[in-house]
């Protein structure tokens, strides 16, 4: 079980007010808030450990070297992968999918070859692949969303062939909240030799994930979403890939001898870990994972399940309440709209009764224009949260539309 009353203590900021009322925090997909251990954690890393990692033979560095590979061991262990060398830090998702989709296309993607991507994608699992389309000619096929917001697996089935190169979809998605059978999507796309990269931004703070379970091939996640600092990420990435991989920036730390005359790279994962690291914000992340390890990862989707269907089923007593995204197997986030009242009018007018959601496209534009909106109310949850503040939403949304 889990003691909410406890938990939210370890959390300073849910203390606060904003205009004099109680911080209502639902917008936590789009970042978390610290546990005090994290953000102390910070402190003590530049207080009591701070030097430059990997290059220097002094205490301190090797000190903080420890701490760093400490760390990566921790999110080995986390995600259930199986090598330390296959898991590399970056600033965070968006990074890393920069990274996958830059170097793997230099590795494998010509013309005429197809990447399978999703409609109900982040923007940061689009962009990068348009970049590189353009630069190797490659295509970017699409699966389509159903009206309730989940993938339509018929079409997958169609699309994946024998140019598809590589399958490069979301986990969960950030605007309706589905969770998508990655499992069978890999199991599918594995069968014709075809790698899978997952989007993890959003599965990861509210599912355990195990990578070998899963079978994905590439998981990417964001350390902030997660309790952790920002400026910090994850790419996994498996090792046979990685070794065909070409180096994504060049510099410092990614090397093993520099001449004029040419450059031989180092090994995994440093090979793609250019110039100094976030030595201090991997730290704090390792520090993030162990406390919620130690609330439990099945106690928190149960205790944000929970939480989830009480949101959906108390929203839905609003009248005019529309949701975006009905699927069943949901996690975190429940996305809506009221009667023709705007979204950001909406957002506005919450926010001054202290309650934070996020209004607008979450950066998912072809998924708003497949649904025809401008955007929605997004409220998203984590294990801090409770009945009572959903009660406060869906008051406060009752007062905005009294106004309408
Ligand atoms: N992918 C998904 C599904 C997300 O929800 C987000 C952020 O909201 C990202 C990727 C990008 O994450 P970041 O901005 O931390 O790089």
């Amino acid at each position: 079980m889990i003691s909410i009353e406890s938990i939210r203590k370890d959390f300073p900021i849910l203390g606060r007010e904003v205009y004099g009322k109680p911080l209502v925090y639902l917008d936590n997909a789009a970042t978390t808030q610290k546990p005090q251990c994290v953000i102390d954690s910070i402190s003590d890393a530049y207080r009591n450990v701070n030097a430059n990692v990997h290059r220097g033979i002094h205490f301190l560095s090797q000190e903080a070297t420890d701490m760093l590979e400490a760390a990566r061991d921790n999110v080995r262990r986390f995600i259930g992968a199986g090598s330390t060398e296959e898991i590399i830090f970056t600033r965070g998702t968006t990074e890393s999918i920069n990274l996958l989709a830059s170097s793997f296309a230099w590795a494998f993607l010509k013309e005429d070859d197809e990447v399978l991507i999703s409609g109900m994608e982040h923007h940061s699992n689009i962009v990068p692949w348009q970049i590189q389309a353009q630069r190797y000619g490659f295509k970017l096929k699409v699966i389509p969303v159903t009206d309730l917001g989940e993938l339509d697996m018929d079409a997958f089935d169609k699309l994946l062939g024998p140019k598809t190169k590589l399958v490069s979809i979301t986990h969960v998605s950030n605007v309706l909240g589905t969770v998508n059978p990655v499992r069978e999507i890999v199991a599918k796309a594995h069968k014709l030799g075809i790698p899978v990269a997952v989007d993890g931004a959003q599965s990861v703070p509210h599912i355990s994930v195990n990578i070998k379970e899963m079978g994905a091939d590439f998981y990417a996640f964001s350390g902030h979403k997660i309790y952790g600092p920002t400026g910090i990420g994850v790419l996994f990435g498996r090792r046979e890939l990685l070794e065909k991989m070409p180096p994504y920036q060049g510099g410092g730390e990614m090397i093993k001898k520099v001449t004029f005359q040419g450059t031989t790279y180092n090994d995994l994962p440093y090979k793609f870990e250019a110039g100094t690291p976030d030595y201090v914000g991997s730290i704090a992340l390792g520090v993030a994972l162990d406390y919620v390890q130690n609330i439990g990862m099945e106690q928190i989707a149960g205790y944000e399940s929970e939480l989830c269907s009480y949101a959906m089923q108390r929203l839905g007593e609003i009248p005019g309440m529309r949701f975006i995204g009905n699927a069943p197997k949901r996690s975190g986030v429940v996305s809506f709209l009221v009667g023709n009242i705007h979204p950001s009018d909406m957002g506005t007018l919450l926010d001054r009764l202290g309650i934070a959601v996020r209004t607008g496209h979450h950066c998912a534009e072809p998924l708003m224009d497949r649904f025809g909106i401008p955007g929605t109310v997004r409220a998203s949850f984590a294990f801090y949260n409770t009945k009572a503040e959903i009660d406060t939403l869906v008051a406060g949304i009752e007062r905005v539309r009294q106004m309408f």
